[in-house]
């Protein structure tokens, strides 16, 4: 089923009423990028009393959906009476959602209900980023039997609110998956990556750049009066316009020498990111140390400043930094900074004791 590169699943966030999805199908029915169609129909909420979608009239409508618009449809499922449901209806793909997959009881329980039916499945990753989580739930629905398997990915959710992206993408995650399963195409949600419909069509060109084999792009008919993720979906008309300006590589001897250098230049660039971020949280603790040194010199009338201590740090850390081809000037200086800083960090702190 997922044979078509790039692949497009387009649909509502969730599937609302009747008339919302009729006009969904029949705004698709004539375009031929558009591969499946997509709604929830359960919706995962992180709080209650939220819409929590329509359920089985829901998947009543998604049986017209496939009359008028010809297209197959897909739906979420967590549940093995989600399933069952969902199997009555003829629902012709299930994608698991990011809560499940972070949980290999629910994708197990998945997994054996799935057996003997023959449906497509989509994988979305799990919420934090974990790329075993996401290649167990791999291997447990393809050993239930499942052929037709894709993977979503959907971002990673962070505490860090500061990131423009409601999900980071972390594309190294993806990429290490599509090395791993070269056989399972991977989709991008640029959707639920970006959280807003302004940041879609840079993602979406993004992630077909990166050799990602699709998109699922959330569409609803009036997204601002959207029940569920209002901000990030999108009407048709938009959806068409951004996929006519996507350029998809072909694949053809120049370009795919390109791509695979840009894929790779992206995976190194990802790991390298999170790295620094790491050296850069090792600062900020290797600081917080130096407050609780700073509070017992205080309180012993110690001076702040050591100069054999100063010593000592700069003969170890040379020496530590040879041993890794690193020269002694530059390991001299990178401590210094370092040295410098926190020493100005435990000044600055018994200044404010003393006022
Ligand atoms: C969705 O696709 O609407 C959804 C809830 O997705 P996710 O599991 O990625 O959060
Ligand atoms: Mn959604």
């Amino acid at each position: 089923m997922f044979s078509h590169k790039p692949y497009l699943i387009a649909g509502p966030c969730s599937a609302e009423s009747k008339e919302q999805m009729l006009e969904i199908a029949n705004s698709f029915k004539n375009n031929d990028k558009v591969n499946m169609i997509r709604a929830g129909v359960w919706k995962p909420r992180s709080k209650p009393g939220n819409f929590e979608g329509r359920g089985e009239d829901a998947l009543k409508w998604l049986q017209e959906v496939k009359e008028i618009s010809g297209k197959k449809v897909c739906i979420e499922v967590a549940t093995p009476e989600q399933i069952e449901l969902a199997l009555k209806y003829d629902i012709d793909a299930f994608w698991i959602g990011a809560r499940s997959t972070v949980n290999p009881f629910t994708v197990q329980e998945i997994a054996d209900a799935l057996k003997g039916t023959n449906k497509p499945v989509l994988i979305k990753n799990p919420i934090n980023p974990d790329v075993e989580l996401w290649a167990g739930a791999i291997e447990r629905i393809q050993r239930a039997g499942v052929k037709d398997i894709a993977c979503i990915h959907r971002g990673f959710s962070s505490y860090d609110k500061s990131s423009i992206y409601r999900n980071k993408p972390n594309w190294a995650i993806p990429i290490e998956l599509k090395r791993r399963y070269p056989s399972v195409p991977i989709y991008c949600d640029v959707s639920h990556i970006c959280g807003n419909r302004t940041l879609l069509a840079s993602m979406a060109q993004r992630a077909l750049d990166l050799d990602l084999d699709g998109l699922m792009i959330e569409t609803h008919p009036n997204p601002d009066a959207a029940l569920s993720d209002a901000k990030q979906q999108i009407t048709p008309a938009v959806l068409f316009e951004i996929i006519e300006e996507l350029s998809i590589r072909k694949g053809i001897a120049d370009d795919s020498v390109a791509l695979t250098i840009g894929t790779k230049i992206e995976h190194l660039r990802q790991i390298m990111d999170s790295m620094d971020a790491e050296i850069v949280d090792l600062l900020a603790k290797r600081r917080e140390i130096g407050e609780q040194l700073g509070d017992i010199k205080m309180e012993n009338n110690m001076p702040i400043y050591q100069p054999e201590r100063w010593r000592d740090i700069v003969e170890s850390r040379t020496d530590w930094g040879t041993q890794n081809n690193f020269s002694e000037e530059f390991i001299r200086k990178v401590f210094e900074l370092i040295h410098e800083d926190s020493i100005k960090h435990q000044m600055e702190l018994s200044n404010e004791i003393k006022k």
